[in-house]
């Protein structure tokens, strides 16, 4: 087994963290007073190719695998969570529907736009009622001529605000449940009937925008419909495993960012006339934490590659994700710790990490539901 990432991932790697150290985690406070990223920093991160990580070369974009993908996923974790959650919204669960199931001619339509980041994309399955219990959603499509009309609310919806493009999952068939729903690709913005809510006030990952998406006679055309009718379910829970890989993997990369700064701290820090690094109660939390960096980073690494090999990774998507997330607010809390009175200050990256890295065990599954998950795999 060669645990090394290829020497080209590797560059990249370092090139993606360089930029989210050096240019994003350097705006960090305008992006938390704003909750705004800067143009620039879009621009920049659509050189860098991060908007086409997903998309096919022959559509404009990088077309790298989960592996290449989740490297990437990793260096995003550092220097700025909202950043890396709006690029992974729209690269994973945003883009990964349409390449999959879109026909040519929805992808001639899309792809290279997406892929330079001028149409931002998102993914709508959550409505107020239904979250974890994603199979009881009530939006509803129904087919009139050569439109379907769309009628109910997505909320909590990532990038809603900015989006050109979501993935949106609704019923087509009632009778018949989670084979009766079916994925459209909607543009938000000039879709008459649809309106876009009113930004979501979140804890922590500014920058990256959330609101509802509610759908009033909303005419979407018939030729929108993605991948085939009634398949929208199960085509979603796809989406889902392989965003939750991701999300490991972005976590991992908090984590070693947590890490570094807490090393830092600890070498600079003096109480009673030496480095708080030669406390051993200081050296645990870093040693524990370095534990949770290897362990969730193995663990996405391999789940990585068997999606390239196309194996089932239903169970392990849920075990890499819960694993990583769960690690992350341990690391998180204990990055705190280590900075001490510091760490809760909002001058401090440490406190922005500790509110920013709550999210990840809730969304794309909570931990709870992965837990489910992986039992009902086992006992099948
Ligand atoms: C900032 C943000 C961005 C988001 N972005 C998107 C997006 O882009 N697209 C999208 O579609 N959705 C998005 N979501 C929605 C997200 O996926 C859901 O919030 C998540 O799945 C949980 O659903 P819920 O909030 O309704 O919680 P609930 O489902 O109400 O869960 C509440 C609690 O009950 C527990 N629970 C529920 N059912 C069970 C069970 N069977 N067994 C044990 N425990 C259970 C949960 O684990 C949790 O602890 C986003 C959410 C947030 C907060």
């Amino acid at each position: 087994m060669d645990f090394n990432l290829p020497g080209d991932l590797r560059d990249m790697q370092a090139t993606i963290r360089d930029f989210m150290v050096s240019r994003v985690e350097a705006r960090a406070h305008e992006i938390e007073d704003t909750n705004r990223i800067p143009e620039e920093l879009t621009r920049e991160a659509a050189a860098l190719g991060l908007f086409g990580l997903s998309i096919p070369e022959e559509y404009g974009g990088v077309g790298l695998g989960m592996l290449g993908r989740c490297a990437v996923y990793e260096a995003m974790g550092q220097g700025h969570m909202g950043f890396g959650g709006m690029i992974s919204a729209h690269a994973s669960i945003g883009t990964s529907g349409l390449v999959k199931l879109g026909t040519e001619a929805q992808k001639r339509k899309y792809l290279p736009r997406m892929a330079t980041g001028e149409c931002v994309a998102g993914f709508a399955i959550t409505e107020p009622s239904s979250g974890s219990d994603a199979a009881n959603i009530r939006t509803r499509a129904v087919k009139k001529g050569d439109v379907y009309v769309l009628n109910g609310t997505k909320h909590y919806i990532s990038n809603a605000p900015i989006a050109g493009l979501l993935t949106v999952i609704a019923i087509t068939d009632p009778a018949q449940g989670t084979r009766g729903m079916s994925a459209f690709l909607v543009e938000p913005q000039t879709t008459p009937g649809v309106t876009i809510g009113k930004i979501d006030e979140k804890m922590g990952q500014k920058g990256s925008l959330s609101s509802e998406v509610i759908f009033e006679d909303a005419e979407i055309p018939a030729e929108n419909l993605l991948g085939p009718e009634h398949r929208g379910y199960r085509e979603a829970l796809g989406i889902l495993t392989n965003g939750r890989v991701g999300i490991a993997a972005r976590s991992t990369g908090a984590m070693q960012r947590l890490l570094d700064l807490s090393i830092t701290h600890a070498k600079t820090r003096e109480q009673f006339g030496q480095p708080i690094a030669e406390f051993q109660a200081v050296q645990f939390m870093l040693a524990e934490m370095e534990i949770a960096v290897q362990t969730s980073r193995v663990l996405w690494q391999k789940v990585a590659w068997m999606v390239d090999q196309g194996q089932d990774v239903r169970r392990l998507a849920s075990v890499a994700k819960y694993h990583a997330t769960e690690q992350l607010s341990e690391v998180a809390d204990q990055a705190v710790q280590v900075a001490g009175g510091m760490g809760y200050m909002k001058d401090s990256p440490v406190e922005r990490y500790y509110r920013d890295q709550r999210l990840l065990r809730i969304y794309e599954g909570t931990s709870e539901i992965q837990k489910l998950i992986i039992a009902r795999d086992l006992l099948a």
